[in-house]
């Protein structure tokens, strides 16, 4: 739709998108980048909606980081619906779409990388080697491109949060960070564009997370305070469901991301599991009261 006057301008290219953002500062205008890898839900509009609260112009950012993927084939496999994208940033009244192609991002010669510290080790990146030095490397290459003065994230992806927070702070990027919290399906399954790839019968399970980190933090509300016991209320939530393969289950602190034994602070409680093919993240905040 060219002729549009509401369609987003759509980038692919870092200095063309560099260009427009500098002309919109120089304007007056403030510039939120929304970081996706598209196949956009409920969640990244949540995000998309917090951007335009706090900024006069708000950039999408659709890119699959082929960096950030350690299975080729959840990669190959991963939605990429881009046309149904750029008519919901029309509809939410996006400015720019900046969708570089994973060439443009990463041409021949390409040799550096963003290589975050100890937030990045355990739950994610234990499970995922490689996949956070992929995020660090790709959202300061969208940070750069797009010159945004706000950045917002979600915390469905609690330790990606964690790390590009850590990211923002170290390398003075000048970028603010800004969390959204998770949206939800209607039975409380984490929104996430890997679900379209759930069968039925495992999309029906899959409400096990959400579940079981319902569980966990009822206990904690309830006086629980012992980690460990909390660990084991989701553990055995999820594990008592046969189509879930669990792959971790955590009781952290919420800025470190330690493991605590005792629940006095805030903390999160983090689970991974698989189901099928597909593997899920959720998570849930204790306030540690
Ligand atoms: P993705 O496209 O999956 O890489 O996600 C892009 C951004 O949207 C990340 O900051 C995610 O944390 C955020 N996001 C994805 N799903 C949700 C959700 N259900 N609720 C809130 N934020 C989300």
């Amino acid at each position: 739709m060219p002729d549009d006057p509401h369609a987003p301008l759509v980038f692919t290219s870092a200095d063309a998108m560099r260009a427009w953002s500098r002309q919109q500062h120089h304007g007056g205008h403030t510039v939120a980048v929304v970081p996706t890898m598209g196949a956009l839900h409920g969640g990244h509009l949540a995000l998309i909606e917090a951007a335009r609260s706090r900024a006069t112009r708000v950039v999408v950012t659709i890119f699959v980081n082929p960096l950030q993927f350690d299975e080729s084939s959840d990669f190959e496999h991963y939605p990429r619906p881009i046309d149904d994208d750029i008519e919901v940033c029309r509809s939410l009244g996006v400015a720019a779409v900046y969708a570089p192609t994973a060439a443009t991002m990463y041409p021949a010669g390409f040799q550096t990388h963003v290589e975050p510290g100890a937030l990045a080790e355990p739950f994610e990146g234990a499970t995922r080697p490689g996949h956070f030095r992929g995020v660090a490397t790709v959202v300061t290459k969208l940070f750069g491109a797009t010159a945004a003065d706000l950045a917002v994230f979600g915390e469905k992806d609690f330790q990606q949060l964690a790390v590009v927070r850590r990211l923002a702070a170290d390398l003075d990027l000048g970028t603010e960070i800004v969390a959204v919290p998770i949206a939800r399906e209607a039975d409380g399954l984490a929104r996430s564009s890997r679900n379209v790839r759930l069968s039925p019968a495992d999309r029906a399970a899959a409400v096990v997370l959400s579940r079981s980190l319902a569980a966990g933090a009822a206990a904690h509300a309830a006086g629980e305070r012992r980690a460990d016991v909390l660990r084991q209320t989701v553990e055995r939530g999820i594990t008592a469901e046969p189509a879930a393969r669990l792959e971790y289950v955590a009781v952290v602190d919420v800025t470190d991301l330690r493991p605590l034994d005792v629940v006095d602070r805030p903390a999160v409680m983090l689970v991974a599991a698989r189901f099928g093919e597909v593997r899920l993240i959720d998570n849930r905040v204790l306030d540690g009261r």
